[in-house]
């Protein structure tokens, strides 16, 4: 939802992610085991536990999809590994996510916006209506940008009725709170 700077990758994930990403392939693809994702140990830790902290710095503890913060979080494979499994470990498919933003599960497709990109802006692609609560597509942005938008609203559900309530109470209540202590950080971003 807001722009995520991405850290740099631990060496440690660098020098492992092939072959954890081949490892789960090659489980997806024995049908006598189970195929759901359960994340490797480094050094007696998962590999989860070592990583959430680096991405939930990140985005000052927000969900990088709908804003909201996270307390504890989880991470998202923004390609699902069910269909990516070679991907699985990969940094740049790694976000801190909120568990509702994370049952998105294995829908995806390409036009879905992701965070971490280069020339990712939050006016760019969406508005906050601050009347309706909801989020939506900038009216401004080219034909592609508003079906990116579309897309991913639609896909992560960020317009779900607890969210809007949420942005609604956060546009009430948290004007005069410091902007890292505020819920949902888009909201106050003026329309250009
Ligand atoms: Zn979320």
């Amino acid at each position: 939802m807001m722009k995520m700077e991405r850290p740099q990758q631990p060496n440690w994930l660098k020098e492992n992610y092939k072959k954890w990403g081949r490892k789960f392939k090659k489980k997806l693809n024995n049908p006598n085991l189970k195929n759901d994702f359960i994340w490797a140990i480094h050094h007696r830790t998962k590999v989860n536990v070592k990583l959430l902290p680096i991405l939930r710095n990140a985005t000052f503890k927000h969900c990088a999809f709908c804003d909201d913060k996270i307390k504890k979080g989880t991470i998202e494979h923004f390609r699902p590994s069910s269909d990516y499994p070679r991907l699985s470990y990969a940094w740049y498919n790694l976000f801190p996510a909120c568990s509702d933003c994370q049952e998105k599960n294995s829908e995806f497709k390409g036009e879905l916006l992701k965070p971490d990109k280069e020339d990712y802006e939050f006016l760019r692609y969406y508005l906050y209506n601050a009347t309706s609560g909801e989020i939506e597509a900038n009216p401004k942005a080219n034909e592609q940008d508003q079906t990116r938008a579309k897309t991913t609203i639609e896909i992560y559900k960020l317009n779900r009725p607890e969210l809007i309530e949420d942005r609604m109470d956060c546009f009430e209540n948290y004007k005069d709170v410091a902007a890292d202590k505020r819920p949902f950080r888009f909201v106050f971003i003026r329309k250009v």
